[in-house]
């Protein structure tokens, strides 16, 4: 067994080698992240998870959400209380508004800090995190009125927020929405419908529940175009702040599931009992515009627990592999008997697979994360702009990539404990099985592939798409005319990775038009091809300056020269995948079309 360990060293060497904060701690309103203060919040936040978090997920997974009689949702032992030590001690409002209580901190400190919650328990983390969300859309198009009334709670985290998109038949589609919003005359309006799959859609936490719920009011036009967005609380709140009536929405089941069963996943009733009191975010018809927005952060964060959890499969992998001895390894043989397993060369492969896809996934999100700071905060206006279409482009490669690759390490965990993974006491299947909702949950990896290809590719004819593409040639060119063979290898592998890549943008602009189903049929392959470039350019990066720094005597030298080990590993393996990704995209969409649907 093993406890779970925050990697900071190595949090600390991508936020501020690869990430820049020194340059998001001089943004306006950034000013309070100096580094002893990050250093501060990083320390306590892993003392977090590993003394609180970590110890209730396997049994949290064991014991799992109860929905009771009466309609309640219990969760799982000492859960109620890690969250009202996580409330008290601040880590809900980490970047929120400081009007609002919260502490207005950069994206990019509490992605780490957000990586140690999914990497410790991520079924917990489950309900801030749809907090968060919730507060995004009341923030960004709340009536002064809204904002007032429920974002000091939310922020402060006493009152939780929840999204209610899916019903059962809108769930990728969303134009689909049925649950109708009726309006009183009032200014307020009665919701009636069904939602399903809702996360922490009721729970034992807090006294009040925040529902933002997509609806229709009766003369909406069909489609996208007439979905509105509505807050509607469990509990109404009276003029003075104070709780009210019990509002008409209730859980009516919750789910038996595959994995994160400390999280309640609700079926939710509005307005079985005269209609559930609902107050409209920003203007009818807009729903669908200001969810897209909100969204952004939301399947930003999912790709962070693509990366929480993989660092956690891969801690628990590296301590089994020390301790569990079998046989003797190729080239132990003078040795004792029996070696750890981690002497075999083939354990070694998983665990390097494991670790350097875990630091590239690392590393392309908190550089879009500090993007994303930057296109909030950077004084020029330009700046912000180039930030903001980088963040566009990098959200579904982040989301969709990292959990799609965080199914293969969490695969490799249990691998790496061979029987033992399969058997529910090492904690190895927890997160193959808690790992394997992140694909599908905020959008499938189709859903961000397509929005990979469409909006963020041939939209601009790829405009952004080669924009960033350069800044990877440059990188590789770099590399390869580096004093150091070691470098020269991951630069020759970066520079072939990025001309597949160069060469599958072209053709997917070209394309997308011209044979939108073809293009389609290579969607998720460009994403998966997008992602590994995307790491291997972030890998290469760390590897420069890795080397950089060994030359000039500064830094941990042992974690530098592996930080350039590993680099050199995902160029050697993993980056030739991209070659093979861009042949896939570019000649496989005629095959995968060739049968008709008859013929499955
Ligand atoms: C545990 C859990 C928690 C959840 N939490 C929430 C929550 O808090 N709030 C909420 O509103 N929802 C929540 N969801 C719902 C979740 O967002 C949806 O399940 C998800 O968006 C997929 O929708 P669906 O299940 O209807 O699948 P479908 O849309 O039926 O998709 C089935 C398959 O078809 C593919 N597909 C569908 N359309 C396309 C397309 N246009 N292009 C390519 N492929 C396509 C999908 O990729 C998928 O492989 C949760 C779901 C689960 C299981």
């Amino acid at each position: 067994m093993s406890a779970y360990q925050a990697p900071l060293a190595e949090m600390q060497f991508v936020m501020n080698e690869l990430a820049g904060l020194e340059q998001i701690a001089k943004l306006p309103g950034f000013t309070d992240a100096a580094p002893d203060t990050v250093t501060a919040i990083l320390d306590e936040a892993a003392k977090f998870a590993t003394n609180v978090l970590d110890p209730l997920n396997g049994p949290g997974d064991r014991e799992g959400a109860k929905r009771l009689p009466d309609g309640s949702v219990k969760t799982p032992a000492g859960f109620k209380d890690a969250y009202w030590q996580f409330v008290k001690n601040g880590w809900n409002g980490l970047t929120k508004n400081e009007q609002y209580g919260g502490q207005g901190l950069p994206q990019l400190v509490a992605t780490a800090v957000e990586e140690m919650w999914h990497a410790s328990n991520m079924a917990f983390d489950l309900c801030p995190l749809l907090t968060q969300g919730a507060i995004e859309a009341i923030e960004l198009r709340g009536s002064d009125k809204l904002k007032a009334t429920y974002l000091p709670k939310m922020v402060e985290g006493s009152w939780t927020g929840t999204m209610n998109l899916t019903e059962p038949q809108a769930g990728s589609d969303l134009a689909a929405v049925r649950t109708r919003a009726v309006p009183q005359g009032d200014g307020t309006y009665k919701l009636f419908g069904q939602k399903i799959f809702i996360t922490y859609g009721e729970h034992d936490y807090t006294e009040n529940i925040v529902h933002l719920v997509l609806a229709r009011t009766p003369d909406a036009p069909e489609g996208v175009k007439g979905i509105s967005l509505f807050v509607v609380p469990k509990f109404l709140v009276n003029d003075d702040g104070s709780l009210g009536a019990r509002n008409d929405v209730y859980c009516v089941s919750i789910e038996h599931k595959l994995g994160i069963h400390a999280s309640p996943t609700a079926v939710m009733a509005y307005g079985d009992h005269g209609g559930a009191v609902g107050y409209v975010v920003g203007e009818e018809n807009r729903g669908l515009e200001y969810m897209f927005i909100m969204m952004n952060l939301a399947r930003f964060s999912v790709g962070m627990e693509g990366v929480g959890i993989s660092e956690r499969a891969y801690q628990r992998a590296v301590a089994h592999a020390r301790d569990r001895v079998q046989g003797k390894a190729v080239g132990f043989e003078k040795g004792p008997a029996g070696g750890p397993i981690i002497e075999h060369p083939d354990i070694r492969r998983m665990l390097m697979t494991m670790r350097a896809y875990t630091e590239a996934m690392r590393a392309v999100a908190y550089v879009t994360a500090a993007a994303m700071d930057n296109a909030k905060a950077h004084p020029d206006g330009d700046a912000r702009k180039r930030h903001q279409a980088f963040v566009d482009l990098m959200i579904p490669i982040v989301k969709g990539w990292s959990t799609e690759v965080a199914q293969d390490v969490t695969y490799l965990g249990v691998q790496v404990h061979g029987g033992m993974g399969f058997i529910e006491e090492t904690g190895a299947a927890q997160h193959y099985r808690d790992a394997r909702i992140i694909t599908i949950y905020e959008g499938t990896t189709g859903i961000q592939a397509n929005d990979l290809i469409g909006r963020k590719t041939a939209r601009d004819a790829g405009a952004v798409a080669y924009q960033v593409a350069g800044d990877v040639d440059r990188v590789a060119a770099k590399l390869a005319s580096h004093g150091d063979k070691s470098l020269q290898a991951i630069g020759l592998s970066l520079a072939s990775a990025v001309a597949a890549l160069q060469s599958a943008i072209e053709w997917m602009v070209r394309t997308f038009g011209e044979n939108p189903r073809v293009a389609h049929a290579g969607s998720v392959p460009y994403l998966q091809l997008w992602g590994i470039v995307a790491g291997g350019w972030q890998m290469g990066r760390a590897a420069l300056l890795a080397a950089q720094q060994l030359a000039s005597g500064q830094g941990d030298a042992a974690f530098l020269r592996a930080k350039i080990a590993t680099a050199r590993f995902y160029a050697g393996s993993v980056l030739p995948q991209a070659t093979g990704l861009a042949h896939t995209i570019t000649e496989g969409g005629e095959s995968v079309l060739a049968l008709t649907a008859e013929a499955f």
